[in-house]
């Protein structure tokens, strides 16, 4: 017999194509269907069949704070009695940006945006706008929304799917977006030796998160950081995963690097749709209306999403990252062991509250590597262990997240489910 979330799925696939809003949700090449959610507490969700699940998605990086997590549920719905729109500033938009301009040392005025996807696509705008330059770098296999100059070799759903582009996007819009490997600084350098002068910005994840988990090698930043500086191309990190999770200083504060521009998204709404970008004053004062490069939003700065933002960022402040990464790190050894066991190749890279399995035993240090990786036993590994009640994104090109809502107890249940999986 069907389960409930069968069913849905079966209507949703004649409503919405694929049945799904976003395509990697479809569960589609680890040929499963997607459990169709009911609710979430903390590090928990519950299915339409009434199934629970220790949730190391985390609605694919938001919810680092837990589900329903009571204090943003109670800014929120405070919030939606005051009205859920007003198309004016509200006061929580300046107190968020504050928020945002004390954490991080290098956004000194931040506009706030609806997703990750407008949060990147304005950055470009403004960095083309403000150097007068046309070309992007971008690293296969980094991931930076769905706006059409980026989806050159991405990661996240357009790897899932080996899209190697997108039908939509015409040449001209790609033809100045310029691809290197990630952590290939050499690769960048002949870049600007041929194209220097037509390069408006660099845009990386400073750890990258939509390819697995592939932190940037010794030295790749800095030499970003100087490559950019001293041919004026901006330097933009999409913190739109790392922003708030690698620290509350993001990947920039950890590493120590100061980029000119910072995308940010999922955490900085705490589940609801926000996005932001910000960074030098002198560059963002080139947005409209005080600059001439238009932006714009009926929603920016929603004033439910900025309670939700508010709210999560409040919390996150005094949070202790430093214990929940030793307990991620404890986890994902724990985990690699487990599987080791077995004989299968892997290796499972973790850094902060972000952990990958890779099936591989070759070192990864780019997107050729991670497409190395043995599908066949990750399909297997997804599927027992969503069986046992383990929620893991359900593609090998994405990364797992922990939430301070994560008890030991969780990590338990995980390493139990997968000691039980047979490859
Ligand atoms: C998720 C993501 C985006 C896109 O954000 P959306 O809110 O999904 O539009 C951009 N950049 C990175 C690094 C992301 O992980």
């Amino acid at each position: 017999m069907a389960s409930r979330s069968e069913e849905l799925f079966a209507q949703a696939r004649e409503l919405i194509p694929g049945g799904v809003n976003s395509p990697v949700r479809a569960c589609h090449n680890v040929h499963s269907t997607p459990a169709f959610i009911a609710r979430g507490k903390g590090s928990h969700l519950f299915d339409v069949d009434g199934r629970e699940y220790v949730d190391f998605v985390l609605s694919w990086g938001p919810m680092i704070l837990g589900h329903a997590q009571e204090d943003v549920t109670r800014a929120v719905v405070d919030a939606a009695a005051r009205g859920t729109s007003y198309g004016a500033p509200c006061e929580d938009e300046v107190t968020l940006a504050r928020k945002v301009i004390e954490a991080l040392p290098s956004v000194e005025m931040v506009r706030m945006v609806n997703s990750g996807t407008e949060a990147t696509m304005s950055a470009l705008r403004l960095a083309r706008g403000y150097t007068g330059r046309s070309k992007l770098v971008k690293f296969v296999g980094c991931y930076h929304g769905h706006a059409d100059p980026f989806l050159a070799a991405a990661g996240s759903g357009v790897a899932t799917f080996s899209i190697p582009g997108t039908p939509g996007v015409p040449d001209v819009v790609v033809a100045d977006t310029l691809l290197a490997p990630y952590n290939d600084l050499e690769a960048v350098r002949e870049l600007f030796a041929r194209e220097g002068e037509n390069i408006a910005a660099v845009i990386v994840e400073p750890v990258a998160a939509n390819m697995g988990l592939v932190p940037p090698v010794p030295g790749f930043l800095e030499g970003l950081r100087e490559v950019t500086a001293s041919c004026g191309a901006l330097l933009i990190f999409d913190e739109v995963i790392t922003g708030f999770r690698l620290s509350y200083a993001g990947a920039q504060g950890r590493y120590g690097i100061t980029p000119d521009l910072t995308t940010f998204g999922k955490i900085i709404g705490g589940g609801l749709p926000v996005g932001a970008f910000g960074g030098r004053a002198d560059i963002m004062r080139h947005i409209a209306p005080e600059g001439e490069v238009y932006q714009a939003g009926t929603l920016s700065g929603n004033p439910l999403a900025m309670a939700a933002g508010l709210a999560t960022l409040k919390l996150l402040e005094v949070c202790d990252y430093d214990a929940l990464e030793a307990r991620t790190a404890a986890f994902a050894h724990e985990l690699e062991s487990v599987l080791r066991e077995k004989g299968v190749p892997i290796q499972v890279h973790t850094i902060a509250s972000m952990f990958t399995p890779y099936f591989s035993s070759k070192p990864i240090t780019c997107f050729a590597d991670v497409q190395g990786c043995d599908q066949a036993l990750f399909e297997t590994f997804y599927r027992q262990m969503r069986e046992q009640g383990i929620y893991l994104a359900p593609s090998a090109f994405e990364t797992g997240m922990v939430s301070f809502a994560h008890t030991d107890e969780d990590f338990a249940r995980a390493l139990e489910a997968a000691k039980k999986v047979v490859f």
